[in-house]
């Protein structure tokens, strides 16, 4: 049988991942919070639901990909949330990066009314979401996420079932160390490039490849030496979840001075108004501190 899917949340990712999930063949029902966002996928094909209620009520598998932690619990909890409309038996899988906590109560909640939760975050950008390659990281019992992997499998190509309700974000966390960290890296390395005097795109060709490649260096160093501040993910998301990250390293009693001081960077670009440009700005604390900036580069 073919599960009826719903999708809540038609932002920068949600956009590309319900357009998989369509075009994978399911039956899909949507809502966004701002209607308009939904135009494209109806006209290809899916339903519009008025409120998530209806979502819920129209399907047996409900994605959310909304933004922040009381995002999640009013989409599902509020008057005319998933818990208003949904049926027993139907599974929850929320793609939003939000906290641990909340998340087991969420699933706890949920579970009075017979429905399985899956924390399955997601980590590719918005190029991952729109191609289908996500990398997801998925908490909760084994035979819910066995009955989700078709849904998982539309969306991301590297699927992995990392423990219990909860582990999906904490893995989520650790990626963030990851992805920050490595924006500072390359944040720095280009200054130094910009400064020695050589070529930029060059640069970037010539260590890509070695071990010192990564997403970050490959898909947001390019946009740097352009000065595209486009968001593949704002830095008001991204401080988010740095401050996620903070936070369960302190209950964890984990020191975490880089991530730290990178959140200290990214609020002197909020303080300047830069909040919603991609996290790759992150470059532009560090030429303010530096006195120059990267210069930009043709593309002819
Ligand atoms: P986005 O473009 O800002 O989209 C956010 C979505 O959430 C929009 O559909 C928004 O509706 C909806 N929303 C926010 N608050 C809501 C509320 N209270 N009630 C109902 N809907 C609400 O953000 P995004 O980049 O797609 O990120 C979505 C999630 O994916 C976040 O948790 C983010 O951390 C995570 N994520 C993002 C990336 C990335 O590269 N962008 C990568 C991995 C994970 P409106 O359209 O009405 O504003």
């Amino acid at each position: 049988m073919t599960e009826k899917v719903g999708f809540i949340g038609l932002g920068i990712m949600g956009q590309g991942m319900s357009a998989n999930i369509l075009k994978a063949g399911f039956p899909l029902t949507v809502w966004n919070r701002t209607a308009g966002k939904a135009d494209a996928l109806v006209a290809a094909g899916a339903n519009l639901a008025a409120n998530p209620a209806e979502v819920a009520a129209n399907s047996d598998i409900i994605v959310i990909c909304v933004s922040d932690t009381p995002d999640v619990e009013a989409v599902i909890l509020d008057q005319d949330g998933v818990l208003a409309g949904v049926k027993p038996g139907s599974v929850v899988i929320d793609c939003s990066t939000i906290s641990p906590i909340v998340t087991r109560e969420l699933s706890r909640k949920l579970s009075e009314h017979d429905v399985a939760m899956l924390d399955a975050p997601v980590s590719g950008g918005s190029e991952g979401a729109a191609n289908g390659t996500l990398s997801i990281m998925v908490g909760g019992q084994a035979d819910t996420f066995e009955r989700a992997l078709p849904i998982l499998e539309a969306m991301g190509k590297t699927i992995t079932h990392v423990g219990e309700t909860g582990a999906g974000q904490t893995v989520k966390l650790v990626n963030q160390i990851l992805v920050v960290g490595n924006m500072l890296a390359v944040s720095e390395a280009l200054l130094l490039a910009q400064a020695g005097g050589v070529d930029l795109e060059k640069t970037i060709q010539a260590v890509k490849a070695g071990a010192a490649g990564s997403w970050m260096l490959a898909n947001r160093g390019p946009q740097v030496i352009r000065r595209d501040w486009r968001p593949g993910f704002m830095i008001d998301l991204q401080q988010k979840d740095v401050r996620l990250v903070l936070d369960a390293a302190a209950q964890l009693g984990v020191p975490v001075p880089g991530t730290a001081l990178i959140h200290q960077l990214y609020n002197t670009l909020q303080n300047q108004g830069l909040g919603s440009e991609g996290n790759h700005a992150l470059v532009k604390a560090l030429e303010n501190l530096a006195g120059f900036i990267i210069e930009p580069v043709s593309d002819t």
